[in-house]
């Protein structure tokens, strides 16, 4: 009799727990992806969207590879939201419509667009917000490498009428902002704001703006991440190969994008100016040369690294190797030993030569007189009344006693 209520006691607890078991077992099971379905009408109108934008950008970019120049009539532009294309739609170095990573990566968009692509689906946040998944993989030269997963939110307006948004633009009204003059910072709720670094940033900028007699210049919105991730994630990348560097996740690099838009994803962007005097720059006149990147990273930071931590480890690095002639080319030379940019903390150098002749004034002046194609570098030597075959001695020995 005890051995039978002791069974039956037994059985009790043993339905319980396993009853438990199966409440617990039911509390795990994982979310079912919320993938539409492929066989519903916002999936088949959002995937023929995809379809026919990606032929747009093909399209796009085959006409400014023979005119040689971005097609002003881009057809990919108009998938977008009409407020997206006010924001980040401008014409430039790309086809000219808002892809915001494709900016980011600086690349072409063959690179992705031509590459192999998983498209991984579509989800539905709300009856007009959904998000298109996808995955490209980088062909290029001669192995599949993951290019990126994207997320790229789209706006339904009717059943025939859909249109792209930018992640970022999603995400802004969560993001705190301060704003000097004509700069605004925007930056996540974590984030930590230094709010006197960002003073004096905008006190130097407003001094360059003077110096190129900007009286009033173009607003600039200034984006601060804690690490790469984060500003990845604000531009729709859910994963990037370039996400991971370092186990820091925040690689000191800013953006600068064409039309005065500003994206810096690392802590301490406030710091830095260099990608706001580019900004200047532009606003002032087109001008690219190398000598603009020296006299961004001299006056307004390089990397996250003091000009002194540069400048030394480029004297070391040029005493480590003695056969580079810098008379010569000071572009072919081999510098994949040199930690940081090279070339970048060379023009460092000459602007600093330039500085200490005759201040910022004449290191801008010099800038605007370099014409496109003319070698800036022997333009800044004659302004300096050295002779092309006395550089290399000049520089090394510049260094040399400076630093
Ligand atoms: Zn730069």
């Amino acid at each position: 009799m005890k051995r039978f209520i002791f069974s039956i006691l037994l059985t009790i607890v043993c339905t319980l727990v396993f009853a438990q078991t199966g409440r617990l077992h039911n509390n795990m099971v994982l979310r079912d992806p919320f993938y539409l379905d492929t066989t519903s009408v916002d999936f088949q109108n959002i995937l023929h969207l995809w379809n026919d934008y990606k032929d747009c950008v093909f399209d796009d970019w085959m006409i400014s590879q023979d005119n040689n120049k971005i097609d002003v009539n881009s057809k990919a532009i108009l998938f977008w939201e009409e407020s997206e294309r006010q924001k980040y739609g401008q014409i430039g170095s790309l086809q000219g419509n808002p892809d915001l990573f494709l900016r980011t990566f600086q690349l072409e968009p063959t690179n992705y667009f031509m590459g192999k692509e998983l498209f991984i689906g579509v989800e539905k946040r709300n009856d007009t917000l959904f998000e298109l998944r996808t995955m490209f993989f980088d062909d290029y030269p001669t192995e599949n490498q993951l290019a990126g997963v994207y997320t790229i939110p789209i706006i339904k307006h009717s059943e025939n009428d859909y249109k792209f948004f930018s992640k970022l633009s999603l995400l802004e009204p969560t993001f705190q902002s301060y704003k000097l003059g004509w700069l605004t910072f925007m930056y996540p709720r974590t984030y930590n704001f230094n709010e006197t670094a960002a003073q004096q940033t905008f006190k130097l900028l407003d001094g360059i703006a003077e110096t190129l007699q900007l009286e009033q210049p173009n607003s600039v919105v200034y984006y601060l991440f804690d690490n790469k991730t984060e500003f990845y994630h604000s531009l729709g990348v859910d994963v990037s190969p370039y996400d991971f560097i370092g186990c820091s996740r925040v690689y000191p690099q800013g953006l600068c994008l064409d039309n005065g838009k500003i994206l810096f994803f690392t802590k301490e962007g406030e710091t830095l100016a260099h990608e706001l005097i580019h900004c200047l720059i532009r606003e002032k006149g087109w001008k690219y040369t190398m000598f603009e990147e020296g006299l961004c990273s001299y006056y307004g930071g390089h990397a996250l690294e003091s000009k002194e931590v540069t400048l030394s480890n480029l004297k070391l690095w040029l005493n480590e190797n003695p056969q580079i002639d810098l008379s010569l080319d000071l572009f072919k030379a081999d510098f994949s030993d040199f930690t940081n940019n090279y070339s970048y903390a060379l023009q460092m150098v000459v602007c600093e030569m330039i500085h200490h002749t005759g201040g910022m004034k004449m290191a801008f002046d010099i800038l605007y007189s370099i014409s496109e194609g003319e070698d800036g570098y022997f333009v800044i030597a004659k302004h300096l009344g050295f002779k092309k075959k006395n550089i290399n001695n000049i520089i090394r020995d510049y260094l040399n006693k400076n630093y």
